[in-house]
Order: C-alpha cells, then sequence, then structure tokens
C-alpha cells in the first residue's frame, strides 16, 4: 500500500534525514582530528617507534577510553609495527565496578592486564583522615605501573593526559609554584627505567569527551575513592573553559605557545646568557626591535575590534 505523505511530515522527515548527516559529518571530522592531532603529538615527539610495546594505562576515565581507542586506529594504519596492551590497577576502592573495564577491553580485542592491588586500604590506613590522599596514592600507583611494565615488557607507558590538562598545569605551576612548567609529552621515569608517553597532549579535552560519547565508552567514575578534586585544578581548568567560551581559539593558541619557546625572550639566565650579550655590530633583520610596538592579531577578538591589539613597549 502506498503511503502518502503531507508536506509537513516529509519536512520532518527532511529534517530528521539533515540532522543525521550533519551528525555523521561532524563525528567523522571529530575523528579524523582526534588521529590528527594524536598522530601528529606521536611523531613530534618521537612518542613510538618500530617494535614498541605501549602498555596503555585505563582508569576507566574517558580520557583513557579514547586514548586506547585512537590508539588502536592509529596502529591499523600505521608504516611501523607496534603493539599495545591495556593495563588497569584496580586499587580496590569502594564500589569499583571490576567487570566494566575487562568486559570491554575484551569487546575490543586487545590484549590487556588487570594488576589488582589494596592501594586503598594503605593509603586510609597512612593518611589521617580529612588530609589530602592523592600524592601517596600516586606514588604507590606509579611503583605498581613500572613493575607491571617490566613483568609485561612494555617499552612505552602511555597516559591519557590532554592538552586542557597539560594546560591546566602551566598556570598551576605559574600562579602556585612560581615555575614555568608544566606536563611533558614525554619522559623517562624517575626510575630511569621507563619511557612514558601522552599521545594526547595536543588534543582537546572536549574532543576527548565528545568521542566518549559518541562511542558510549562504559565510564567509571573517578570519585570512587571520596577524595575530592584539587579545588585550585578544578578553577583553572573553569577559568580557562571560561576564556575559550569569550575568545574562541585561545586554548589552541596557548598549547602552540608551548611548542614555541623563546628563551631570550623570558626572564631565565639558565636558559639564555644575559650575562655575556654584547653588541655584535652585525645587522640582523630577524633580530629584536626593542623599542618597536609588539602586534598580536586576535581574530577571535569580539566584534566591534580590529583583531590586532598593539602592545606599546616602555
Ligand atoms: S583522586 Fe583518589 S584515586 Fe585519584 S590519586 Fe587521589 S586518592 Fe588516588
Amino acid at each position: 500500500m502506498n503511503t502518502i505523505w503531507n508536506e509537513p511530515e516529509a519536512d520532518a522527515l527532511n529534517d530528521t534525514r539533515d540532522k543525521a548527516t550533519k551528525i555523521e559529518r561532524e563525528t567523522h571530522k571529530l575523528e579524523k582530528r582526534l588521529c590528527r592531532e594524536t598522530g601528529k603529538a606521536i611523531v613530534q615527539y618521537n612518542m613510538i617507534e618500530d617494535g614498541d610495546k605501549v602498555m596503555v594505562c585505563m582508569s576507566g576515565g574517558k580520557d583513557s577510553y579514547t586514548l586506547l581507542d585512537i590508539l588502536l586506529k592509529l596502529k591499523a594504519r600505521a608504516p611501523i609495527h607496534f603493539d599495545l596492551i591495556a593495563v588497569n590497577l584496580d586499587q580496590k576502592q569502594p564500589g569499583f565496578p571490576e567487570h566494566v573495564l575487562p568486559d570491554y577491553l575484551k569487546s575490543t580485542g586487545v590484549p590487556f592486564h588487570i594488576e589488582n592491588e589494596d592501594t586503598y586500604s594503605i593509603v586510609k590506613r597512612l593518611i589521617p583522615e580529612g588530609k589530602t590522599t592523592c600524592s601517596l596514592c600516586s606514588r604507590l600507583r606509579r611503583g605498581i605501573l613500572y613493575r607491571v611494565a617490566d613483568e609485561l615488557g612494555a617499552t612505552k607507558i602511555a597516559l591519557g593526559h590532554h592538552r586542557d590538562d597539560i594546560l591546566q598545569t602551566l598556570l598551576l605551576n605559574m600562579f602556585f609554584g612560581g615555575k614555568l612548567k608544566s606536563m611533558p609529552p614525554k619522559l623517562v621515569s624517575d626510575d630511569g627505567k621507563h619511557v612514558v608517553i601522552r599521545p594526547l597532549a595536543l588534543v582537546a579535552e572536549k574532543d576527548a569527551a565528545r568521542w566518549a560519547q559518541h562511542r558510549n565508552f562504559p565510564i567509571i567514575p573517578c570519585n570512587l575513592c571520596g577524595s575530592q578534586e584539587n579545588l585550585q585544578r578544578k578553577q583553572v581548568g573553569e577559568m580557562l573553559r571560561d576564556w575559550e567560551k569569550r575568545f574562541p581559539g585561545r586554548i589552541d593558541n596557548m598549547s602552540n605557545a608551548l611548542q614555541n619557546v623563546v628563551p631570550s625572550h623570558l626572564l631565565d639566565g639558565a636558559l639564555y646568557d644575559f650575562k655575556n650579550a654584547r653588541a655584535t655590530g652585525i645587522a640582523d633583520d630577524n633580530g629584536d626591535k626593542a623599542f618597536d610596538a609588539e602586534e598580536f592579531t586576535a581574530p577571535s577578538l569580539p566584534l566591534g575590534h580590529s583583531g590586532v591589539q598593539v602592545i606599546h613597549m616602555g
């Protein structure tokens, strides 16, 4: 039997189709962006080499799921061979749903290992009630993960920190630590035996969150230990999100700035030899024009501005 559509019904159907096409297009763009930014960080910092066995640390949060998912996609198309093994440390926090990660990991087909260590009881026993438990907890976790990496023969340990974690850490160190320092994308561990990588170093948190939502990852809540989220980190995170809302592109610019450091224009004599700076007598077109106003293009300034800010020196 033929169904005769009236006009409003046909319009509604078209609207639904348009919306579905738009969502599909956006999701495809998101996947491409995640793969591109992750691949860029891997190459830029030489994070993964031929023959590596990468231990992907899975907490059950959105970032670690996204990390594993994107690394699996990149592995399938990489010109080099590397292996992935997902590892979760079950710290025996009350209410930790211990079947969730194994069930998910089985469904992906990726090799995995669950390490059971009751660090929760140790932390509760050693830290007085009301004091912050994170530093002992993360120290214990770090030691266990290094041991597990050894036992599994992993050559790299991958963590799910993303661009926004890195920028928050930068600002926290500036505000509270008096240091221009963030989280490295790649580091050699304090015991000198492991290389830790952060392949999502250039990925925006909102992209990881949208991907986690799209893929419907079985997220495990991160407050099971009962510890409060670090208040300062939370505030700095909110500040960054607020900036981004008012000045789109600002977080990207900050991330680019971290990849484009000019030591001679900072104040650290250990990075630049100010003491021995002398006139050379040779003109240099790229040299510093100390008296000129420095111009900043700011395309994301609210309408009505010229888009160029001029900062007068001196
Ligand atoms: S939030 Fe809880 S699980 Fe995470 S480091 Fe702190 S104490 Fe450990």
